[in-house]
């Protein structure tokens, strides 16, 4: 058994073995550059420890964070590109205290300073979790034994799958609203969709001045009468019968092929920018395998982040929300305060 080692050497950023300087912190900042933080490899069969964090995105490196930062020996395990979904962003511009900032450079920012507290195993899929006293957590290439397990493993959006979507996807082509919206203000944008995740999308783009036709394949939405009430209300055009068949542009977004279902009529109509809202698909494989309970939704049920499982955590995307890096940050670090509490006064030992 290999004890979490401690005290922590300091990450090693781009060609440097320092940490970073203030001079290349600002120039990243500034020119959006990215960096390259190493992380040193860990051949260790079997780790020790408090909490095992499953997902290194913004929930999970924050949650590494705050429960190391609270005395628990706590590792981040990530399958994939740390920094989850920020890592495919091109530029953020909703992260307090970074006006903007490359979706990439944020990442650096963020596993730099995890790596301060936290051990992270990248590039290591978590495969199966045995709950138990302690639970064993099986990943890819090592077991950890950990007196908690915290899932931040996120939620993928659904995509349209028409020609022009990945070409234009961050230059016209968008999933997310509240993060894109400000830079199409009175611009024409067609939203895709017919929940009521599309639904208060097209509201909040038609709120800050977006021209915004909500297009719906069926001949009626599924949002909640209050929300189409408001769509009336609010003088939002809808399309219903109506499915994108194309996205087409230069450089950026310019056209969308647009069929009428009905009819079997297409129009090419101007477009500057197209918005999907199409559902997500949450990252639950692993928790369906260890029997926690989900939501309606097909998101992982919680309370105050603490699962049907007694020492199972969770935090981000997974459990659902308005999805945006600084509630997955708020989740990861509240989650981990849960953890925390519940190590030092366990609530299924209680009376
Ligand atoms: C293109 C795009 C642009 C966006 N723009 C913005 C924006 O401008 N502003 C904003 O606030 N939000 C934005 N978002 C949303 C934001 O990135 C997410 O809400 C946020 O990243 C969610 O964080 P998370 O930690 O919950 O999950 P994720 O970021 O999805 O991270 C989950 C991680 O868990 C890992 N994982 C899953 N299963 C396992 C396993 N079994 N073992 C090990 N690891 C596992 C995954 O590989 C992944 O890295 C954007 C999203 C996308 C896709």
């Amino acid at each position: 058994m290999v004890p979490i080692r401690s005290p922590r050497p300091l990450p090693t950023i781009c060609s440097s073995p320092c940490a970073q300087t203030e001079e290349l912190f600002v120039a990243s900042l500034d020119k959006m550059t990215q960096q390259t933080v190493f992380i040193p490899e860990s051949d260790a069969a079997e780790v020790e420890c408090q909490l095992v964090i499953i997902g290194g995105g913004p929930a999970g490196l924050t949650a590494g964070i705050y429960a190391a930062r609270s005395g628990l020996k706590s590792v981040v395990v990530e399958k994939g590109v740390l920094g989850g979904q920020v890592a495919l962003t091109p530029v953020v511009e909703n992260y307090p205290g970074m006006k903007q900032v490359g979706g990439k450079t944020l990442v650096d920012i963020m596993v730099t300073h995890a790596l301060e507290y936290v051990d992270i195993f990248p590039g290591e899929e978590v495969v199966d979790i045995i709950p138990g006293q302690p639970h064993i957590v099986q990943t890819s290439r090592r077991k950890f034994k950990t007196q908690a397990v915290l899932l931040a493993t996120g939620a993928t959006h659904r995509n349209l799958g028409v020609p022009g979507e990945a070409k234009f996807a961050g230059r016209g082509v968008s999933y997310c609203a509240t993060c894109d919206g400000p830079l199409f203000r009175d611009k024409r944008v067609f939203m895709v969709g017919g929940g009521n995740s599309a639904a208060t999308e097209a509201l909040y783009l038609h709120n800050m001045g977006v021209n915004v036709t909500l297009v719906h394949r069926r001949d009626r939405l599924k949002a909640q009468d209050v929300l189409i009430h408001q769509l009336l209300d609010n003088g939002i055009p809808i399309r219903y019968n109506t499915e994108v068949k194309e996205i087409i542009g230069e450089n950026r977004v310019t056209q969308v092929v647009l069929l009428d279902n009905t009819t079997g009529t297409t129009t090419t109509e101007a477009a500057d920018g197209v918005f999907l809202a199409i559902g997500y698909d949450p990252a639950v494989d692993l928790a369906r395998k260890v029997g926690l309970a989900l939501t309606e939704e097909g998101y992982i049920k919680h309370e105050e982040f603490r699962t049907n499982i007694p020492g199972i955590y969770v935090a981000g995307d997974v459990t659902g929300g308005s999805k945006q890096i600084v509630t997955a940050a708020g989740y990861g670090s509240e989650a981990a305060l849960a953890v925390f509490e519940d190590i030092i006064n366990p609530y299924w030992k209680k009376a």
